[in-house]
This record gives structure tokens, C-alpha cells and sequence, in this order.
């Protein structure tokens, strides 16, 4: 793989071993609640409150768990290659604490909040902004009513145009624990094979759009990562 264009996108799957769960692994629910109560524009129109609260715990959950050997193999990967794009689908902090850089979220994060207003995000991540009551910014003359900064279904992704650029012109995608159920980044595959692109998944199991690997590794990221990692350093394709 070396000296080859590399684009690595990651879902839920890379972040189940660190105590994180996904969301076809329970039967479209996520952490017990369905999708539409809690990820959705329209959920925060309707129980803002309900979704605050969810986000305010997956926002408190990140400081009780660690990356794991997933991804900490994406970050050595990364620094044994001359180009290598990392998109991922979590929203997250696990890769940045696994040592990856410039790791582009295209669904957004959890240390970040969205003003409702002028659009702007700012990490917040003290103690006092961790708690049940809603909060507001810091950007507008009239502090107003903060968001999770999170792309719910129904929005549109974050850096879609960065993301196509890099996903066009790759030379091997390789895909770590996603189900294919969640576009536009479920087609990204597609996109890379059509192009041109040796295409390589590693996840639990065979996901939607198991047609579109050329290689396709079935297992836990964390088991089989660091060993794929060290073979794809030592190897010219
Ligand atoms: P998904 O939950 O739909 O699918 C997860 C996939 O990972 C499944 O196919 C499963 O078989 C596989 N998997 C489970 N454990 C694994 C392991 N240890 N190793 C390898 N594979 C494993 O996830 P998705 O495709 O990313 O789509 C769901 C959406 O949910 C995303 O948009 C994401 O933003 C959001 N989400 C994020 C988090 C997070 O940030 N950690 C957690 C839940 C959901």
C-alpha cells in the first residue's frame, strides 16, 4: 500500500469494542431509543428536551471510554503512509485518542455544540456544560439556545465536498465497521470501485453493500486491524 492514495471510513463497528454500541447491532435502536425519537430535526422540534438529554449522555460517556486496538492500528497506518484520508461516520472522539489527526466526522461531533442561530460550533466539554439543562453560546450579542452538532438523519453530511474529492481519486478505500445501511456514506464504496479503486472491509459482519469489496474480512476490528495494518505496511499493493 505504500505510496498508493488511501482512504480509510470507519462507522459504530470500530468503537463497539470500546463499550460503545452501534446501531443495527440492537435492532435499529441506539441505546435502547429509536432512531426517530432522537436523531432527527424533527425529534428536536417536537422533545427537545428528550434529545438533549440523550446527547448530554453520549457527550458525558466519551470520558469513561478508550480507544482500542482498531484504532490505534488506523493511526499507525496513517503514519506509515504518504497519503492517507481517515472519514468517519462516529461522532466520537475515539480516533483523535487513538493519535489519528485530521480525521474528518462527516455525521459531526460530541464535543462540539451548534448554535441554533448563527450556525457556529465550539467545543464545550466542562463539567458545567455536561449536565441536563440546555445551554446557550457563546458567539451571538443575545447568547442563544445550543444544538448537539450532530448530523441527524435527514441532513445533510459535513465536508461532502472534501469527502467525494478524496473518495475519486483513491487508490485502495478500505472500510472498518459499518453496516451500509446509512448514505450518502454507504455508497462511497461504490464510488471508489467505479473509479477505479481496490476496495477492502473489515467488519463483523457481511453489511448491505458486501457486493462492492473486492476483500472483504469478516470479524472484530480490534482483533484483525492491528495484524491487516502491519501487512498492508510491509506490502507494494
Ligand atoms: P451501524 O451501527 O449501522 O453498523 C455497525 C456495523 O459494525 C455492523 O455491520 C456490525 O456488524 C459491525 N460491527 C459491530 N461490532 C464490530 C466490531 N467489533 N468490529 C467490526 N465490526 C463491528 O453503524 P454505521 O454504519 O456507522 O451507521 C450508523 C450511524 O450511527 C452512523 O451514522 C453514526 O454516526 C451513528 N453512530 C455512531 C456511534 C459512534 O460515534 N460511536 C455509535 C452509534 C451510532
Amino acid at each position: 500500500m505504500q505510496g498508493k492514495r488511501v482512504v480509510v471510513l470507519t462507522g459504530a463497528g470500530i468503537s463497539a469494542e470500546s463499550g460503545i454500541r452501534t446501531f443495527r447491532d440492537n435492532d435499529g435502536l441506539w441505546e435502547n431509543n429509536r432512531i426517530e425519537d432522537v436523531a432527527t430535526p424533527r425529534a428536536w422540534r417536537a422533545d427537545p428536551e428528550r434529545v438533549w438529554r440523550f446527547y448530554q449522555a453520549r457527550r458525558r460517556q466519551l470520558s469513561e471510554v478508550e480507544p482500542n486496538p482498531a484504532h490505534r492500528a488506523l493511526a499507525k497506518l496513517s503514519e506509515g503512509l504518504d497519503h492517507m484520508v481517515l472519514i468517519t461516520q462516529n461522532v466520537d472522539d475515539l480516533h483523535e485518542r487513538g493519535g489519528s489527526e485530521d480525521v474528518i466526522h462527516m455525521h459531526g461531533r460530541l464535543e462540539t455544540l451548534r448554535c441554533e442561530s448563527s450556525g457556529q460550533n465550539e467545543r464545550r466539554m466542562e463539567d458545567s456544560d455536561l449536565g441536563e439543562d440546555f445551554l446557550e453560546c457563546n458567539c451571538c450579542a443575545e447568547p442563544q439556545r445550543v444544538r448537539p452538532d450532530i448530523v441527524w438523519f435527514g441532513e445533510m453530511p459535513m465536508h461532502m465536498n472534501e469527502i467525494y474529492a478524496a473518495v475519486e481519486a483513491c487508490e485502495v478505500f478500505i472500510v472498518v465497521g459499518s453496516s451500509g445501511h446509512v448514505y450518502p456514506a454507504a455508497d462511497l464504496v461504490h464510488i471508489a470501485q467505479v473509479n477505479g479503486a481496490r476496495t477492502i472491509l473489515v467488519n463483523a459482519e457481511p453489511p448491505l453493500n458486501v457486493e462492492f469489496f473486492d476483500e472483504v474480512h469478516l470479524g472484530m476490528a480490534g482483533e484483525l486491524l492491528p495484524d491487516l495494518v502491519q501487512s498492508w505496511l510491509g506490502s507494494p499493493d
